[in-house]
């Protein structure tokens, strides 16, 4: 029987080992780095390749950082400074 999965002797459940990395926020970590929707360069790092912007759960962003990142992303957008849509041409 394929379907079987082998009867893990003595505990039940098998713990499956969910690596948890805490993630720091990097704004929170240092201090000094501003959020600036000039700064492309930096902002970049906070958006994938296709110009999506990373979600906090990966990023590490916390939820205060990450509402002004959203904010400085769509900023730098409307000004061209970041893409709307990163390349299409590669997938
Ligand atoms: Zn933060």
């Amino acid at each position: 029987m394929v379907a079987f999965q082998r009867p893990s002797r003595g505990r039940n459940t098998e713990k499956k080992r969910v690596y948890h990395r805490r993630k720091v926020c990097r704004f929170c970590a240092d201090t000094s780095l501003a959020i600036n929707y000039k700064d492309a360069k930096s902002l970049r790092y906070f958006i994938t390749e296709r110009g999506k912007i990373i979600p906090r759960r990966i990023s590490g962003t916390c939820a205060r950082h990450q509402r002004v990142l959203t904010r400085t992303i769509k900023r730098a957008r409307t000004i061209a400074l970041l893409p709307y849509v990163g390349s299409l041409d590669r997938y």
